[in-house]
C-alpha cells in the first residue's frame, strides 16, 4: 500500500496521511494537488508533501479521492519556504498554504441542501413558518443550494439553525458539492483547412474563394499571420479576433469561409496573463556616483549575500535596481522586486517595461483570483528569466531560479502582515527565500529600519550609500509650524496654518503641485456630544467611529460596521452632536474651499478600492490634471512626481505620540518619505510640518535630513530599554468573547510563562483597542535575548500552551490564542 502525506489549507499543525488507491498510484507525486475528504463530509484540496509505504500509526486512513494535476503546482523549494514560515512565525503550515496559493487553485467542497424527495409533513411535527418558506424556496429552485444561496434567497440570517431542525424532521438532505473557483478563459482560433506546406492544396483553397474579394484577402492575411508565407518564420496560432482586427473582415465572412471548407475554427483555453509592453531594451545611463554605487554593490556581494543600499530620496535607486535586474536576467535567472504598496507598482511597471518589455510580471492582491492563477501557471511553465514586481504576497510565487531579491523601502511597516496568519514580514521572508535559492539580496531605503541599519553597521549586511539626489536636485527644506502658537496668533483656518496655506498658494501660482499628507481617512475620526461628551462607539469594537461625509455615516475602521450619525445624543437627548478632528475627506473639503480654482484629488483606501483606482489617480496627478493631492501614507511611499514643489504634513502629532517602541522610527521614516516627494527635479522643494510638539527630538533630525543622527539617537533608546535589535519580541494575543474569561486565561498563561521565562514575560495588558469584532483582547509580551535559541523558545511556548489547554482554565477551548513574532 502507498501512503501520501497531504497538507491541508486548515489551521492545523502537521500534515495528514492518506492512502493512495491503486489506480492513482502512478499519478500521486510530490507537489501535486489532490482532493481528500476531511472531517465528516468535507473535501479539500491538499498538497502532496511526500509519498511512502509506511502506514501511519493509531488511526484509520482515508483514501485520496482525486488527483488534480499532471505536473506539480508547488515546487520543492516553495514547500521548504512554507515550512520555514510556519516555524518562524509560529503558525500552522496550513495557514501558510492558505495564504500562499490563490483560491482558484484550491477546489473545496461546499455543503449543499436539497429537499428530501419522499418527505411528507407529519401532523405531530409540523414545519414552522420559516421551515416552510425554506422548503418552498428549495422546491422552487429545484436544485441543490448552498447555505449562502439560501440566506440570500430567504433573507434569513440563521439558515444553519433552520436547516438542522429540518434535517431532524427528515425534510431536507445535505450533500457536498465540489466548487471550482477558477474559470479558465477560452478563445476562438482560426486556421487554414489544409497543410500549410502543401502548395497544391493551398491553390485549391484559393480557388474556392475566387471572386470573393474579402474572403481572398482574409485567407491571405491568415496565411501571413500564421507565418506560412515566410519560409523561416515560426508558425503560430491566430485568433479570430486578431484576424478581424487586422483585416477588417467580419465574423460572418469567416463563417462563410468555414462553410466552404477553406478555414476551420476551434476553441482553446488560454492563459489570461500576457506579457505586455514594448521595450527599447535601453538601460538608463548611470551618473558617475550611481555607477560607483553599483560596482560597490557587486563588490559587497562578494562577501555577504545581503546588502543595504542607503540612498536619499530621488537618488536613483530605481535605476540601480534596473541594472541589477538586467544583470541577473542575462544569466537566465529571475528577479523579485518587492514594493510596500500596490500604488507603487503602477509607476514602476511602466518604467521597467520600457527596458524589460514583456519580461515584467506584476503580482498583487488587487488582481482577480483567475488572473493570479494564470500568472502562477505561467511561471510554472516558463522557467526563463523575468522580473516580478509585487507586494507582499509575491514571495509565494513559484520561482524556479531566483537570482536576485530587491526589497525597496525596506523599512516599511506594511511589509508585515498583521492578520490573518501567517503574520510574516515579507522583507525578512524574501531574504530567506533568497538564501534558499542562492540569490543575492538588496535592501533599499532612504530611511533604513533601525534593525537593518544596525546589521549593516555590525557587518552582517553590506552597506552602500548614495547620498546625492539625481541631477543635482536638492533635498527640500523642512519647516515646522507650532500649531499651539499659530492658534494663539489666530492664524488657523480649519486645519491649516497661514504658513501652510501660503506655501500651497505659492506653488499654485507658480504652476507647481502640492501634496498634503494626513494619516487618517474619512472626514472626522470622532463624533461627540457637546453637552455630555458622549462619544459613539462601535458595538463590536472598543473604538470611536469615524465619520465619513460622502456616505453620511459613521464607520468602524476595525470591523467595517456602519452606523447613522445620531441627530440627538442617546445619553442626554440634546441635539448637540458634532464631529471632531480631521481625516483626509475633511482636509479635501477645506482645501477646496480655500482654493476653489484648483483641481484636487484624494488618495486613500476609500478612493482606491477598485483595481484601477490607484492608476487613475497617479496618472492624473503625474499629468498635472490635478494640482493638489491629499492622501494618507499611500502618498508617502516612493512615488516620483516631477511637478511637486510643496508638501504639507497636516498633523504630525498622532504619529509622534503613539505608545509603541517603534513610534519614533515610524514617524521619522514616514515624515522623511513624505518630504522626499517634494522638489525631485530642478527646483528645491519645501515641506511644512504642523505639530503641537515642535520640540520632539525627531524634528531636529528631520529638518536636517539627518538619518544617521536619528539612528544614533534611536539605537541608544533601544539599547537602554532592551528593545530590538538588542532583544527579540514575541507578542502573544488572547481573544475571547467573554470579558472575565479573557482575563483569567491571560493571567493563567502569563503565570505559566513566567515560571519558564521569568521576567522576560511582560503583561498581560489590554491593548489600546481592547475589543475588536466582539472579541476582548489581552496581550502578553515576551522579550528574548538575541543569542537565545528561538527554536527552543518556540517549543517551550507551544508546550506551555498545551499545558494551559490541559489545565482546564475556563473558556480556554473557545479562546483564540496566537503569536506575533517580530511585531511591527
Ligand atoms: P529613488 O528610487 O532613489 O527615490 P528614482 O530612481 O525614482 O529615485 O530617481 C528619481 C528621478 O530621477 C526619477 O525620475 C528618475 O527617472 C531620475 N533618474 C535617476 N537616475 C537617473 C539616471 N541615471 N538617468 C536618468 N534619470 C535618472
Ligand atoms: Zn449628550
Ligand atoms: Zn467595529
Amino acid at each position: 500500500m502507498t501512503y501520501a502525506e497531504v497538507l491541508l489549507p486548515l489551521p492545523l499543525y502537521g500534515s495528514f496521511t492518506y492512502s493512495v488507491p491503486e489506480a492513482l498510484k502512478s499519478s500521486v507525486k510530490h507537489g501535486y494537488r489532490v482532493m481528500v475528504p476531511f472531517g465528516r463530509k468535507k473535501y479539500y484540496t491538499g498538497i502532496v508533501m511526500s509519498v511512502s509505504d509506511v502506514p501511519p500509526e493509531g488511526y484509520d486512513v482515508k483514501e485520496i479521492a482525486m488527483v488534480l494535476d499532471e505536473a506539480p503546482v508547488i515546487r520543492r523549494p516553495q514547500l521548504q519556504f512554507w515550512e520555514w514560515l510556519s516555524e518562524y512565525y509560529l503558525c500552522s503550515p496550513g495557514d501558510v498554504y492558505k495564504a500562499a496559493v490563490p483560491a482558484g487553485l484550491k477546489v473545496e467542497s461546499e455543503t449543499c441542501i436539497e429537499s428530501a424527495p419522499d418527505y411528507e409533513e407529519d401532523a405531530s411535527d409540523r414545519l414552522s413558518e420559516r421551515e416552510s418558506i425554506l422548503l418552498q424556496v428549495l422546491d422552487h429552485e429545484g436544485k441543490r443550494l448552498s447555505i449562502a444561496d439560501l440566506e440570500r434567497l430567504t433573507g434569513f440570517s440563521n439558515v444553519n439553525a433552520v436547516v438542522s431542525r429540518m434535517l431532524e424532521k427528515g425534510a431536507v438532505i445535505i450533500s457536498e458539492k465540489l466548487v471550482e473557483r477558477y474559470v479558465s478563459r477560452k478563445e476562438t482560433y482560426v486556421r487554414v483547412n489544409c497543410d500549410n506546406a502543401d502548395s497544391q492544396a493551398l491553390h485549391m483553397l484559393f480557388d474556392l474563394v475566387k471572386g470573393a474579394k474579402k474572403q481572398e484577402m482574409a485567407l491571405l492575411a491568415l496565411l501571413e499571420l500564421s507565418g506560412a508565407m515566410r519560409k523561416s518564420a515560426e508558425s503560430r496560432e491566430v485568433t479570430v479576433k486578431e484576424l478581424v482586427e487586422r483585416t477588417g473582415v467580419t465574423v460572418p465572412i469567416i463563417a462563410a469561409m468555414e462553410k466552404k471548407g477553406v478555414v476551420a475554427r476551434y476553441r482553446k483555453e488560454v492563459n489570461r496573463f500576457k506579457f505586455a509592453g514594448h521595450a527599447d531594451g535601453k538601460l538608463p545611463e548611470l551618473t558617475p556616483v550611481q555607477s560607483d554605487a553599483l560596482s560597490k554593490i557587486h563588490t559587497s556581494w562578494l562577501d555577504v549575500d545581503i546588502t543595504l543600499l542607503h540612498g536619499v530620496t530621488s537618488s536613483g535607486k530605481t535605476e540601480l535596481y534596473m541594472h541589477l535586474i538586467d544583470y541577473v536576467m542575462r544569466q537566465g535567472r529571475q528577479a523579485l522586486y518587492l514594493v510596500p504598496e500596490i500604488a507603487l507598482t503602477t509607476q514602476l511597471t511602466s518604467r521597467l517595461q520600457r527596458v524589460f518589455g514583456d519580461k515584467v510580471v506584476i503580482y498583487h492582491s488587487k488582481f482577480s483570483d483567475n488572473e493570479r492563477v494564470d500568472i502562477w501557471r505561467k511561471m510554472l511553465d516558463d522557467g526563463g528569466p523575468f522580473v516580478v514586481i509585487g507586494a507582499r504576497s509575491s514571495v509565494f510565487l513559484p520561482f524556479s531560479s531566483l537570482g536576485l531579491v530587491i526589497v525597496d523601502e525596506e523599512h516599511e511597516t506594511s511589509y508585515k502582515q498583521q492578520d490573518p496568519a501567517p503574520r510574516y514580514n515579507a522583507r525578512d521572508a524574501a531574504l530567506v527565500l533568497a538564501r534558499m535559492h542562492g540569490a543575492k539580496a538588496l535592501l533599499g531605503s532612504a530611511t533604513p529600519s533601525v534593525e537593518t541599519y544596525y546589521k549593516a553597521q555590525t557587518g552582517r549586511y553590506g552597506l552602500v550609500e548614495l547620498m546625492e539626489r539625481y541631477a543635482g536636485a536638492l533635498l527640500p527644506d523642512v519647516e515646522l509650524v507650532d500649531m499651539n502658537k499659530a492658534r494663539l496668533k489666530n492664524e488657523l483656518k480649519g486645519a491649516f496654518s497661514s504658513r501652510l496655506r501660503g506655501v500651497v498658494d505659492e506653488a499654485l501660482s507658480q504652476g507647481r503641485q502640492s501634496i498634503l499628507f494626513l494619516n487618517r481617512r474619512g472626514f472626522a475620526p470622532m463624533a461627540l456630544c457637546r453637552m455630555c461628551e458622549w462619544v459613539p462607539k462601535c458595538h463590536n469594537c472598543d473604538v470611536s467611529l469615524t465619520y465619513h461625509k460622502r456616505l453620511d455615516r459613521m464607520v468602524c475602521h476595525y470591523c467595517g460596521a456602519i452606523y447613522p450619525l445620531p441627530t440627538v445624543c442617546p445619553a442626554c437627548k440634546s441635539p448637540a452632536i458634532e464631529v471632531v478632528g480631521y481625516g483626509t475627506e475633511r482636509v479635501e473639503d477645506e482645501i477646496e474651499a480655500l482654493f476653489p480654482d484648483a483641481s484636487i484629488s484624494r488618495m486613500d483606501l476609500d478612493t482606491t478600492r477598485n483595481k484601477n483606482g490607484y492608476d487613475d489617480l497617479i496618472k492624473n496627478f503625474s499629468e498635472g490634471k490635478s494640482q493638489i493631492l491629499v492622501g494618507t501614507q499611500m502618498v508617502s511611499k516612493g512615488l516620483d512626481f516631477a511637478g511637486v514643489s510643496a508638501v504639507g504634513v497636516v498633523n504630525a502629532d498622532a504619529m509622534v505620540s503613539m505608545p509603541d517602541f517603534r513610534s519614533s522610527e515610524r514617524a521619522f521614516n514616514m515624515l522623511e518619505q513624505v518630504a522626499g516627494r517634494a522638489g525631485r527635479r530642478d527646483k528645491k522643494g519645501l515641506v511644512v510640518v504642523q505639530t503641537r510638539q515642535p520640540s520632539h527630538p525627531i524634528f531636529a533630525f528631520l529638518t536636517a535630513h539627518d538619518y544617521k543622527g536619528f539612528y544614533e539617537y534611536e539605537i541608544g533608546e533601544r539599547r537602554k530599554f532592551c528593545y530590538p535589535p538588542f532583544t527579540r519580541l514575541i507578542y502573544i494575543y488572547i481573544k475571547h468573547r467573554d470579558a472575565r474569561m479573557v482575563d483569567d486565561i491571560a493571567m493563567a498563561y502569563g503565570n505559566m510563562l513566567r515560571q519558564l521565562f521569568g521576567n522576560r514575560v511582560l503583561g498581560p495588558e489590554e491593548p489600546s483597542v481592547g475589543r475588536v469584532q466582539t472579541l476582548y483582547i489581552r496581550k502578553l509580551m515576551l522579550k528574548i535575548e538575541v543569542n537565545a535559541s528561538m527554536k527552543k523558545v518556540k517549543e517551550i511556548l507551544r508546550k506551555a500552551y498545551e499545558d494551559l489547554v490541559g489545565s482546564g482554565v475556563s473558556g480556554i477551548k473557545s479562546a483564540t490564542v496566537y503569536y506575533d513574532v517580530d511585531p511591527y
